[in-house]
């Protein structure tokens, strides 16, 4: 797709954020390009459009960018997925692992329900530690999870292969 190319290069690396040795992808360069960010959210709802999806999940912080529009355009609700001791309501949390210790993701009780079709958005996709820790969330309380979307995907790190039988869908990959 012709538009692939124009969103990879809105994507500024900044090296050594937010440790030495880190080549961080920024994701706000591209929210600054206003046609690289609509066709970023365009050929998600051509994907997701249709596909009976009633729940868009997004992962803090930059889920909750690229997820609403997505939810709009398609017709589905929005589930924050947040980290702990944000939301204010009943939640259910999910813990995982970080590459020095452990982390939490929650979602309030109630959101969403047994039997609901989801699609998990987030912008990139390293280890894969936090979108399984969204799928078992997800799966918990009897959701489907249709498929995970992330703008970016650095597959040397073989995240991918942590998400078991959830398909994974990203627009750039980055080794
Ligand atoms: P994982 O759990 O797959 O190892 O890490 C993915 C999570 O870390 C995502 O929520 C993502 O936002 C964040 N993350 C890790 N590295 C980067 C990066 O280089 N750029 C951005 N924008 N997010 C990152």
């Amino acid at each position: 797709d012709p538009r692939i190319p124009k969103i990879s290069s809105a994507i500024r690396v900044i090296p050594n954020f937010p440790k030495p040795g880190i080549m961080f992808q920024d994701i706000t360069t591209l929210l600054l390009d206003t046609k690289a960010f609509s066709d970023t959210i365009d050929l998600f709802v051509e994907r997701y459009k249709g596909q009976n999806i009633s729940v868009v999940a997004g992962i803090e912080a930059r889920g909750f960018i690229f997820g609403p529009p997505i939810a709009l355009a398609i017709g589905a609700k929005f589930v924050p997925m947040r980290k702990p001791n944000k939301l204010p309501g009943e939640v259910i949390s999910e813990e995982y692992s970080l590459e020095y210790g452990k982390d939490k993701m929650e979602m309030h009780v109630g959101a969403v329900q047994a039997g609901e079709r989801a699609l998990i958005i987030d912008d990139l996709v390293a280890t894969g530690g936090t979108l399984s820790a969204a799928i078992r969330l997800l799966e918990r309380v009897g959701v489907h999870v249709v498929e995970c979307a992330c703008v970016i995907e650095l597959s040397g790190l073989k995240g991918r292969e942590r998400l078991g039988d959830t398909p994974l869908f990203v627009l750039v990959n980055s080794a």
